[in-house]
């Protein structure tokens, strides 16, 4: 069992120190115009622990779009509030495709390889509307909870810029209701889908939020969010899908469950131990910020945390 350092302040700012190089390379995600403006030099990055310490360096007050690391609060709540139904309309294999490929659906006749890649997440969206008729609203819900904090929300420009970029997501959502699966009018539940990734929020925050897949699923007040099971199977999920079509290089170099996002997040467990955030929004050809790759692998080579 790994164990952090008792000066982890000190650990943060060489890990910072040790991959500046890296800060401002890459490219910022464009696509959706209303992030193409985000400064590419900022980085942040925090720590939250399993015994209530958190701490950050750089930009890690800032709040940033979370984009797909929402993928991994609507899956929680979703496994939590309705069970194992979800997985038969959704795979759990790495697609090594792009997050947003209409090909490998089509051959897989609308069932998406996981829940993190957009199709996937569309799905959960759907159930999620099912479930609670409210699914950004009950990620909102959660993730204020697990903060304490109710000051963050979605960006509304964000927002808007997806949906009115948005016509591949359609697209995939169209075509997995033309397979029946999809319960829901498609556009109220990409409505919703694309509210939910445009929260904004803090590394602090983040890293903050997802604790409880640290817990193994014990939420902030000690209620159960989801079985050790579940959590453990979300935190297996994270490590081989979390990262796109680069998951496979991800778990090579950082060794822990994590979700990306094109906001240039990345929010990454240490099971029993800690939540590990960083932001910097460089991105590769995958969609994965370069620098926050980069500073979770030192972080857990310098801390020996990786699950290997
Ligand atoms: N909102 C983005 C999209 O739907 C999320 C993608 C991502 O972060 N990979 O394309």
């Amino acid at each position: 069992m790994p164990r952090l350092p008792e000066d982890l302040p000190e650990l943060l700012e060489r890990v910072r120190a040790e991959t500046a190089g890296s800060v401002g390379t890459g490219k910022v995600a464009d696509y959706i115009p209303a992030l193409a403006s985000v400064p590419a030099d900022r980085f942040g990055l925090a720590v939250a622990t399993v015994d209530g310490q958190l701490h950050g360096v750089g930009d890690w007050r800032e709040r940033f779009s979370i984009q797909s690391i929402s993928k991994v609060f609507g899956l929680a709540l979703t496994l939590g509030l309705d069970g194992d139904r979800l997985w038969q309309r959704v795979g759990r294999e790495p697609s090594g495709d792009p997050f947003n490929s209409l090909v490998q659906l089509e051959l897989e006749h609308g069932i998406p390889r996981n829940p993190f890649i957009n199709a996937g997440a569309l799905v959960v969206t759907d159930r999620l509307l099912s479930v609670t008729g409210d699914p950004v609203g009950a990620v909102l819900a959660l993730l204020r909870g697990e903060v304490g904090d109710d000051g963050f929300g979605v960006d509304p420009l964000v927002a808007e810029s997806e949906a009115a970029h948005g016509d591949l997501n359609a697209a995939l959502g169209y075509f997995m209701s033309a397979h029946g699966n999809m319960d829901n009018p498609i556009r109220i539940v990409l409505d919703h889908y694309f509210r939910q990734c445009a929260i904004a929020m803090s590394c602090g925050e983040l890293a903050q939020a997802a604790l409880f897949l640290a817990r193994h699923g014990t939420l902030r007040d000690e209620r159960r969010l989801l079985s050790e099971v579940q959590a453990k199977r979300i935190n297996a999920i994270m490590l081989t899908c979390g990262a796109y079509d680069a998951a496979g290089e991800f778990a090579y170099r950082v060794g822990l469950p994590g979700k990306s996002g094109v906001g240039g997040g990345i929010l990454a467990v240490v099971p029993r131990l800690c939540t590990v955030c960083v932001w910097s929004p460089g991105l590769d050809d995958q969609g994965n910020s370069i620098a926050g790759v980069a500073a979770l692998e030192r972080f857990a080579q310098l801390t020996g945390s990786s699950v290997f």
